[in-house]
């Protein structure tokens, strides 16, 4: 880095709490004001190139495999054998892409921004790598929470990769939505969710932790380290009725990891059950919720 301050400045996400992450920007690449979202993709100096929604961080080149690896690959692991998967939101297709990897039939995506999924594949095509042309790919322009009220689907592994529970995202994250994601599970099946930096959206975490524990047996959480999800742990939400899918050891998941083939830089089977291996403050944000 030359220490100059270039024309743009710097992309800073203010997160509140008296935090706020700041990427030293080149260019702004693309800026639209969808019908659901202020967009904006950024080409930064150092991170890659980055999509933020209504200013808040979506995804960055630089360290989007650590929050796409852990949140399908953790799932997908325990579960085993899952053939039928539906991720909500996702528009950026690196939920997809890692799904994708799995031996599956088919990967259904109810994304509810099309715009979203169109410029990442035209500005950010390493994010989805493809995965949008996969046959076994279903992709839905659709609102995540009327999809799970009104699909006849059911699926072995739901993943929720939304934004934040403020303007189109907020449905996602509530009671009405998980009930309806219980009815489209398959039994043994297993959903997890974005939850939120834990450090800085506990609260989050904690409500999150409640609703699902009243339509499932197991509602607990795992966490992983995402640079520029910036205030500490973020947090997963784990839900399912066989709370085996949690106690796995470390042998079954290895031979399920090499199974697959899986060339990952995150995540791996050590990292599998040490991701439900709770620092005290996220611990007691899951209780709270219990
Ligand atoms: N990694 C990001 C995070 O942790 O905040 C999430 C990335 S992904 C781009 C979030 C996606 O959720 C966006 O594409 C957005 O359009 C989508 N989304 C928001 N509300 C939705 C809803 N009700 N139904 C389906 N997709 C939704």
């Amino acid at each position: 880095m030359n220490g100059k301050t270039d024309d743009w400045g710097w992309f800073d996400e203010a997160l509140g709490v008296g935090l706020q992450l700041g990427l030293k920007i080149e260019s702004v690449l693309y800026r639209k004001k969808t019908d659901l979202q202020d967009l904006v993709i950024y080409q930064t100096s150092d991170w890659g190139r980055v999509m933020a929604l209504d200013g808040i961080m979506q995804v960055c080149e630089r360290d989007e495999f650590i929050y796409h690896e852990m949140l399908t690959h953790v799932p997908m692991l325990a579960h085993g054998s899952a053939k039928e998967v539906c991720i909500i939101g996702g528009g950026d297709g690196g939920m997809l892409r890692e799904a994708l990897r799995h031996p599956v039939d088919r990967v259904t995506m109810a994304e509810i921004d099309g715009s979203v999924v169109d410029l990442c594949k035209t500005y950010l095509p390493s994010i989805s790598n493809g995965a949008f042309d996969d046959p076994r790919a279903d992709l839905l322009i659709a609102d995540g929470a009327q999809f799970m009220a009104e699909s006849d689907r059911t699926f072995d592994v739901i993943i929720v990769d939304s934004t934040d529970p403020a303007g189109p995202g907020e449905v996602l994250f509530s009671s009405a939505f998980y009930a309806n994601c219980k009815a489209r599970l398959n039994p043994g099946g297993v959903m997890t969710t974005q939850s939120g930096v834990v450090m800085i959206q506990g609260g989050e975490l904690t409500t999150t932790v409640r609703r699902l524990g009243e339509h499932f047996e197991d509602a607990h959480a795992y966490i992983a380290a995402v640079p520029t999800y910036s205030g500490g742990f973020m947090g997963f939400g784990w839900a399912t009725d066989n709370r085996e899918l949690r106690q796995h050891n470390r042998d079954t998941i290895a031979e399920r990891y090499s199974a697959a083939n899986l060339m990952t830089r995150y995540y791996n089977p050590d990292l599998h059950g040490g991701a439900f291996a709770l620092p005290t403050y996220v611990a007691e944000c899951v209780e709270a919720g219990k």
